[in-house]
């Protein structure tokens, strides 16, 4: 399940840089996850990175995205061929 971010974002941009995938960009107002990169950091961390290091707690998993870890991992293989 890809993870999003909620309108909790302060845009401190922490999150931009510990993301394995490059999956976090600024937004217009607040920062933005492309669902297709983001694995939940399966494939690189045992854990979100984004969710780890937000002060916010903004980043949370978007069940519009719901994806075994099987096919996670297949999509960070894909992203790091
Ligand atoms: S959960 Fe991991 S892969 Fe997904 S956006 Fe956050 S840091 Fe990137
Ligand atoms: S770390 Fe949290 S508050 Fe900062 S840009 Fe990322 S989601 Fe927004």
């Amino acid at each position: 399940m890809a993870y999003k971010i909620t309108e909790d974002c302060i845009s401190c941009g922490a999150c931009e840089s510990e993301c394995p995938n490059q999956a976090i960009s600024e937004g217009s107002s607040i920062f933005v996850i492309n669902p297709d990169r983001c694995t939940e950091c399966v494939g690189a961390s045992g854990s979100p990175k984004c969710a780890e290091v937000c002060p916010v707690d903004a980043p949370k998993p978007d069940p519009a995205h719901s994806e075994t870890k099987e096919a996670l991992l297949a999509k960070y293989k894909k992203l790091h061929l």
